[in-house]
């Protein structure tokens, strides 16, 4: 029988290098790739074009390579693709609806309703639904939100088949909120595009980190809306400095020594529960890759 084709990636946005924690998302999906004799592709997620650092993505390549990763094919540019995101919010028009609200604004009226602040929506902000009837006169949009289902409503609840955190259940109304798609500057929102690009990529499995997890019912629902097929997800633990928040460049993450693989690839691997001893890059991915697979193929 012919096993279906895999196509796994890593979708790194060039805010910075890659550091302990990213590697760590970057290695479990290389794994997961080779580990089914699959495809890895590589990303640039650059469509918030504001917070790509320059010569971050170049610094992210060399570091990959130096690390023994080499993806396939070419790398894909989020910032080239506007287009195709541009068709696909055409495609939901009927389900967007512009908001004129600011963040104050919205912070302001869940707490005069009593509601929740923040449930992991939109910059952790719960939407409230103040401009799904139509702007408040004077008001101009600042963004264009996808109106979710009403709770209730059967599409209401997402539920997905997390390869290492088991079934995990959203529901939109409560969990997520209506969600931008697009600011009114123009930019496309994250949800959006990573959608669109699995799809046109033909991803069959996405392998990222944990923080992400409250992303992938919003996903699901795009993709449901737009006609797309969904990928199999696995989530991966990230990792905290010693605060406990999550490592990225904000909460002081320290760029890899490249000249230096093995200390930080054996790390990454024990984040994964992983223990890998290996004098050398190609063995540590030889031992890497047979233990992955007998874990998750
Ligand atoms: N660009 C996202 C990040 O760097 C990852 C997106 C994804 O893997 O879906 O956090």
């Amino acid at each position: 029988m012919n096993r279906p084709r895999y196509v796994g990636r890593f979708a790194p946005s060039p805010s910075g290098p890659l550091h302990a924690g990213s590697l760590v998302a970057a290695m479990a999906s290389y794994l997961d790739a080779r580990a089914h004799g699959g495809q890895w592709l590589l990303r640039i997620e650059d469509v918030d074009e504001a917070r790509a650092v320059p010569g971050a993505a170049e610094e992210i390549r060399d570091c990959l390579l130096a690390f023994g990763m080499r993806w396939d094919g070419d790398v894909v540019w989020q910032s080239r693709r506007k287009k195709r995101y541009a068709a696909a919010f055409a495609r939901l028009e009927s389900h967007t609806f512009p908001c004129g609200c600011t963040r104050r604004e919205i912070a302001d009226s869940r707490l005069s309703t009593g509601l929740p602040l923040s449930a992991g929506g939109d910059s952790g902000l719960l939407y409230p639904g103040n401009c799904r009837n139509g702007l408040a006169e004077g008001k101009s949009a600042r963004a264009f939100r996808l109106r979710v289902p009403d709770p209730g409503q059967p599409d209401e609840l997402v539920c997905f088949d997390d390869r290492w955190q088991g079934r995990i259940c959203q529901h939109l109304a409560s969990e997520s909120g209506d969600f931008i798609l697009k600011r009114a500057d123009g930019f496309w929102a994250y949800q959006l595009a990573v959608v669109v690009d699995d799809a046109a990529q033909q991803v069959s499995d996405v392998v990222r980190g944990a923080d992400l997890i409250d992303s992938t019912a919003r996903q699901i629902h795009l993709q449901r809306l737009l006609g797309l097929p969904t990928p199999r997800y696995l989530h991966v633990p990230v990792v905290c400095n010693a605060e406990g928040e999550k490592l990225s460049k904000q909460t002081g993450a320290r760029a890899l020594d490249m000249s230096r693989p093995l200390p930080a690839l054996r790390q990454a691997a024990s984040t994964l529960r992983l223990e890998i001893d290996a004098a050398t890059v190609p063995s540590f991915w030889e031992k890497a890759t047979a233990a992955w697979g007998a874990r998750f193929v």
